[in-house]
């Protein structure tokens, strides 16, 4: 990349060797590593026309796991972050069990045509039931040669027995079952100790955010309270003269505040604990008080609107003093101007407790788009959580797209796959980064790539889906 006209030169610096980029990433979002040392490690940094990916790649490197946990209820663990490690205690199932209703027999009968109940020319099994097992309640006396015990799903297998064949197949004779040998193979409809998990297997890996299904398995090996990490603690608030909050009248040239409304949701949505500051007015004294209470009492700062052209002096002048912020042209769209870094309670930096700051633009879909490409990475990664990217789908694009190159975009989009099973998706209408309408009339984004040009309706695009994001 070469340096463009009215524009910084693109800075290429060595790698961080500083003693606390040594140290891990642990300790760094405390300590004194500057901004400025981690952006030199990416390769395309140009401040005012950032990639989305390095922009992503230099807000990682302070995104350092929490460290600490707690133990919770197993019934309050939805979508936390494991802490450590689970081995499970025991087998899941702890039996052989029937995984059908039926009989339960020796399979070794199966290729017996010398069994005394069975019949070589029509390879009929006759096999005289002993007894029943249920599940909770066993059949735990001696099966005797060449019988069978009526079994129920679940069931444990009795003694001797290794297959089970279903009702369905079976004709009761008085207290005699007769099915064909081709009804079972050895072995069949039969659950094995420890098939779903066996004791000192790993069940779960640290970092996993649970999902309902790992609440479940949990369950299944008795666990009752579970460790997790804390809650990252998240403070966040909008800024400007203009805005107001729902239920206050509209003054003229009010608007109602949006973004702390979707952030809130955003934040709930990744469970994380979401400390709602209020707005704040375009005024010195009071966005400074703010972002050092913020600082003393959260993890992370987020901020909306006061950071793009012709506000940001006022705010930059502030963020500076109070902390180590950078003022980023983003090259995306929506979603240009980003004020990212740290900020201290203390006043200056270095002084006090160190939060993590995202100052976010102010249109409502800029905020959102900034939020899950920039913020929700960091936000996952400092909850310890092993996420994984967001897939991206392959769709056919129903209409034509403008796409300038040089910047990645993030059009709203509504898809849905056709009859061959192929995506298809179109734009939902206004891209306006205000525009909250057609973000709300959407499922995806439509997503064109940094160097993507103009597409034609029938062109291949990316989606990605909102579905388990917004
Ligand atoms: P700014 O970055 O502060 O210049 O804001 C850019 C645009 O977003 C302006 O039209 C603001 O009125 C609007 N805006 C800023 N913050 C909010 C908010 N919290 N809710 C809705 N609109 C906002
Ligand atoms: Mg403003």
């Amino acid at each position: 990349m070469t340096a463009r006209p009215g524009r910084p030169a693109v800075l290429r610096i060595a790698p961080v060797t500083t003693t606390a980029a040594r140290r891990g990433k642990a300790t760094l979002l405390q300590s004194m590593t500057t901004l400025n040392d981690l952006s030199g490690c990416v390769a395309q940094f140009d401040p005012q026309a950032l990639p989305v990916s390095a922009a992503q790649q230099i807000v990682l490197q302070w995104a350092t796991p929490l460290a600490a946990s707690e133990r919770v209820p197993l019934v309050d663990a939805l979508d936390r972050v494991l802490a450590a490690d689970v081995v499970s205690p025991i087998d899941v199932p702890a039996h052989d069990n029937a995984a059908m209703d039926g009989y339960a027999f020796d399979g070794a009968l199966l290729g017996s045509t010398s069994a005394a109940s069975a019949s070589a020319g029509d390879r009929q099994l006759r096999l005289p039931v002993c007894g029943k097992a249920f599940a909770g309640h066993p059949f735990e006396r001696a099966v005797a040669p060449g019988a069978c015990v009526r079994i129920m799903t679940g069931a444990p297998m009795p003694a001797g027995c290794d297959t089970v064949v279903p009702q369905e197949r079976v004709e009761l004779d008085g207290d005699v079952a007769s099915f064909a040998a081709d009804a079972a193979t050895r072995g069949a409809n039969r659950r094995l100790r420890g098939e779903d998990l066996a004791a000192g297997r790993p069940a779960l890996r640290a970092g996993r955010v649970l999902h309902a299904c790992d609440i479940g398995l949990l369950a299944s090996l008795g666990v009752v309270e579970i460790g997790v990490r804390r809650r990252l603690r998240v403070a966040y608030f909008s800024t400007g003269d203009e805005l107001r909050s729902p239920g206050e009248p509209l003054a003229p040239g009010a608007i109602y505040d949006s973004n702390r409304y979707t952030l809130g949701a955003m934040l709930r949505r990744l469970n994380v604990d979401a400390i709602d500051l209020g707005i704040v007015r375009d005024e010195p004294a009071a966005l400074e008080a703010t972002l050092r209470h913020a600082a003393e009492t959260a993890d992370v700062v987020l901020t909306s609107g006061g950071v793009s052209v012709g506000e940001a002096d006022f705010t930059r002048a502030q963020l500076q003093s109070l902390g180590d912020v950078a003022f980023w042209g983003l090259a995306m769209r929506p979603g240009r101007p980003l004020a990212f870094g740290r900020v201290w309670s203390g006043g200056h930096p270095g002084a006090g407790r160190a939060a993590l700051l995202f100052g976010l633009p102010g249109n409502p879909v800029a905020t959102m788009v900034t939020f899950y490409q920039i913020v929700r990475p960091a936000l996952l990664a400092m909850s310890g959580a092993d996420a994984q990217p967001v897939p991206l789908i392959p769709a056919v694009c129903n209409e034509r797209i403008r796409k300038r190159p040089g910047r990645t975009e993030f059009q709203r989009g509504r898809a849905a796959r056709d009859a061959h099973g192929q995506w298809r998706v179109a734009p939902t209408g206004s891209q306006s980064s205000g525009a909250l309408s057609t973000m709300s009339a959407a499922n995806c984004f439509i997503v064109l790539a940094h160097d993507a040009t103009d597409l034609d309706a029938g062109d291949a695009v990316d989606i990605m889906l909102f579905d388990g994001l917004v």
